[in-house]
């Protein structure tokens, strides 16, 4: 069977509660506006709901979307990826997440464009999703297994793809992730609000339908494009090459590192962790999500004779100098047993950080110390199963640090634990962070890259940072929509003739001084085009620029009425300027003029609630 125009826009939605299920469909216009994955995620979960402040996380009544997008199994570049949706258990407000293992490809093919679970089996549950519809199959006997071990026993076959939590899932831990093959729904805790379904697994039984795009000649010629610009671009070649652990030995250089808890930026032991090092160490060979094109992910053999996933930048950061270890070998097995309990190892790092010096300022009691990584494996255990510290621990630093103190030093923003980039070596990304939607998250604007990766952008300045945070955000959101991977940004913007062909240094200063004109020259048209020419639906670069920002502040309009004010879209202490205390200390983000220009360009007010007018100019009154 054939997916003509990229939708079959059949989304399922699942009551565990009743054990029933019903499909609903969106107009063309709906799909347009808001693409797939995070944007029809964010818009489903919005019509589902008439108060969405009252939305308990781990209640029956919180809905857990798995999205798909036009262009999953066309197999364009980096395209077999999907997104979850959910109110989050850590955060209390709107989470979304991108994810490139093989459920998508398999919910995709089995003729859903998505699936919405609500409601609560009584009994541990697995769900089999295929072409007909669903079967609720008893999962008693793989409660209590790590996420490897249970996708072994599903009994997954070529074609089939699956969702499943470990037991850091099923014990509610608000930082649990949910696993497909060997990538995560890292951030947020979706991982609990599956276990507080009782719903260990949901299995795609895939490939009934084809993808096949209506205009198939764009199709080809924007895949050639796509796929020559990822081939020559330097930054993604390093990717290739090295991981994202390529930016470890940046953020010693360019001083983003978060060393023992973001107290200071850089260490020279970091030499012994970056991407080169593990090359070095480790005989690699690629492990990448599916249908991938710039191939970041590696595996390697590790000295004990396993196999192993090498860590991502953000867990060597957040297990490395974040606590004070430099052992590569320790962070790629905690990497392992994160992954396999099935918790965020951003939020892990993090939460582990603020206790070692929340114990050196002896409000905590731990055995807990930076360098010393002997209890942390130990430790990792207890968090998952919510035992003995672990108990504490599970509840991350927001809550732990509002109970026993320490919430300058608690490296979160809007209650989700900052990735490795330390503030202060980009203070475009303290912006980043502080306005982003899902919180301290490192993927909302990304502007360490322009900034301190490649030196467009001054990192110790506020020109210019809020509207390049608009613009990238805006751009990231379509891209999370579209759901190719995020990466492709790079080859996308930066290699069509205009940014190619220009000296950096006028590169910078355009950017830094006239950022409408850069904007204005740059070329996203790829993007656009790859819809267009999968859905047959018209879209323009403009139209795509648009989407992302639609959905942009759908989701924030969506955390405001769960309770988000201008006074979370912050920094902790530690990041901020302090004009009392310049003299003695590492200078600070200067974040709120930043912030108030970056409302202004929202068109939010000054509490930073959009207007009615950017409302309705969205289509979102
Ligand atoms: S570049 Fe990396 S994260 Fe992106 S699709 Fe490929 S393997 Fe996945």
């Amino acid at each position: 069977m054939i997916i003509e125009k990229g939708f079959s826009n059949h989304y399922l939605y699942i009551d565990l509660t009743s054990r029933t299920w019903s499909v609903k469909r969106l107009t063309e216009k709906e799909l347009t506006d808001y693409i797939g994955g995070k944007g029809v995620g964010l818009k489903l979960f919005n019509d589902h709901f008439s108060d969405l402040a009252a939305i308990d996380p781990l209640g029956p009544e919180n809905l857990l979307g798995f999205i798909m997008s036009p262009i999953l199994a066309t197999g364009a570049p980096c395209s077999a990826r999907f997104d979850g949706v959910t109110k989050s258990p850590l955060t209390g407000i709107m989470v979304t997440a991108s994810c490139g293992g093989p459920f998508g490809y398999a919910c995709k093919t089995s003729g859903w464009d998505g699936v919405l679970i609500e409601g609560r089996s009584e009994e541990p549950v697995t769900l089999s999703i295929h072409y007909e519809g669903v079967d609720f199959l008893d999962a008693k006997d793989l409660w209590g297994l790590t996420t490897s071990k249970v996708q072994e026993e599903l009994g997954l076959g070529v074609k089939d793809g699956a969702v499943v939590i470990g037991p850091a899932g099923e014990n509610l831990v608000p930082y649990a992730n949910i696993c497909s093959g060997h990538r995560f729904l890292g951030r947020g805790g979706m991982g609990a609000v599956m276990g507080s379904k009782n719903l260990k697994a949901v299995v795609a039984r895939g490939r009934a339908y084809r993808v096949i795009p209506v205009k198939q000649r764009k199709f080809k010629s924007v895949v050639r494009r796509s796929k020559r610009y990822i081939e020559r671009n330097d930054f993604l070649k390093k990717y290739r090459a090295y991981g994202t652990n390529a930016n470890v030995r940046l953020s010693m250089t360019e001083k983003f590192a978060p060393v023992e808890n973001f107290q200071r930026q850089t260490d020279k032991q970091i030499e012994h962790i970056t991407g080169e090092r593990h090359k070095e160490r480790y005989r690699q060979r690629f492990s990448t999500c599916k249908h991938c094109s710039i191939l970041c992910g590696h595996k390697g053999y590790y000295p004990d004779g396993k196999l192993r996933q090498i860590p991502e930048y953000e867990t060597t950061g957040m297990f490395g100098p974040n606590i004070g270890n430099y052992n590569p070998d320790i962070i790629g097995q905690w990497n392992d047993q994160l992954n396999e309990l099935g918790l965020d190892t951003i939020s892990t790092g993090g939460t582990l950080a603020w206790a070692m010096e929340a114990t050196k300022e002896g409000i905590f009691t731990s055995d807990l110390r930076f360098g010393h990584p002997e209890n942390i494996t130990e430790t990792i255990d207890a968090i998952a199963t919510r035992s003995g510290i672990g108990e504490e621990l599970s509840k991350g630093s927001r809550v732990l640090s509002k109970t026993y103190g320490g919430e300058e030093f608690a490296c979160h923003v809007k209650g989700l634990e900052m990735a490795a980039y330390d503030p202060r070596g980009s203070w475009g990304q303290g912006l980043s962070y502080a306005v982003n939607n899902r919180g301290g998250c490192h993927l909302g604007s990304y502007l360490v890259g322009p900034e301190a990766m490649f030196h467009f952008l001054k990192p110790h300045t506020t020109k210019s940072k809020a509207q390049w945070a608009c613009f990238f955000e805006n751009i990231f959101t379509g891209i999370n929509s579209l759901q190719t991977c995020q990466f492709i940004a790079f080859s996308v913007l930066l290699e069509p003739p205009i940014p190619r062909l220009t000296p950096l240094p006028i590169l910078g200063f355009v950017m830094s001084h006239l950022p409408k004109l850069a904007i204005g020259l740059l070329d996203w048209s790829l993007l656009s085009g790859l819809f267009e020419a999968v859905t047959g639906l018209k879209m323009s670069q403009k139209d795509f620029y648009v989407a992302g920002e639609r959905i942009q502040v759908l989701e924030r309009w969506m955390n405001i009425r769960m309770g988000i004010t201008s006074a979370d879209d912050t920094l902790p202490k530690r990041f901020l300027r302090d004009t009392e205390h310049e003299e003695e200390k590492t200078p600070g983000v200067d974040l709120q003029p930043m912030v108030q220009e970056y409302y202004e360009l929202r068109g939010y007010d000054e509490e930073g609630i959009p207007k009615a007018s950017t409302l309705e100019r969205l289509g979102l009154s």
